[in-house]
């Protein structure tokens, strides 16, 4: 069982801004900007270089989420930045395919 999938049975306490039949969206527990949320979906897919064809409207049901999401934190206006990392140059650190939102301050191009 992925940190993610024990966060979605509830087995670890997080701060759940949004939860429906395919994915869950938490608080960061370590937030880089004063808004960082991480939308998940509830299979287990480790990583996006690893979704499949048949996980295509799952990742659009993410995406749509997204927007939503960030509409409910009133990110939309201000804006926001939204981040996957793949494997270990992509800083990737959970093996559970999230989307970060990040939003709230300025972020800066490139990143680091
Ligand atoms: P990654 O580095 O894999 O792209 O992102 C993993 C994210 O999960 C990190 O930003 C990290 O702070 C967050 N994280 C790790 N463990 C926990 C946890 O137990 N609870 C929550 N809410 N976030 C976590």
């Amino acid at each position: 069982m992925t940190l993610f999938e024990k966060i979605i049975a509830r087995q670890i306490p997080a701060d759940i801004v949004h939860e429906d039949e395919h994915c869950i969206a938490f608080r960061d527990i370590s937030p880089q900007a004063p808004v960082h949320l991480l939308v998940v979906p509830k299979k287990p897919i480790p990583r996006i270089g690893e979704a499949m064809i048949e996980d295509q409207e799952l990742l659009g049901h993410l995406m749509l989420a997204v927007g939503e999401i960030a509409k409910n934190e009133s990110l939309a206006e201000s804006g926001f930045r939204v981040v996957m990392n793949h494997g270990s140059h992509g800083g990737e650190t959970v093996p559970h395919l999230h989307i970060h939102i990040l939003g709230g301050r300025p972020l800066e191009w490139p990143p680091g």
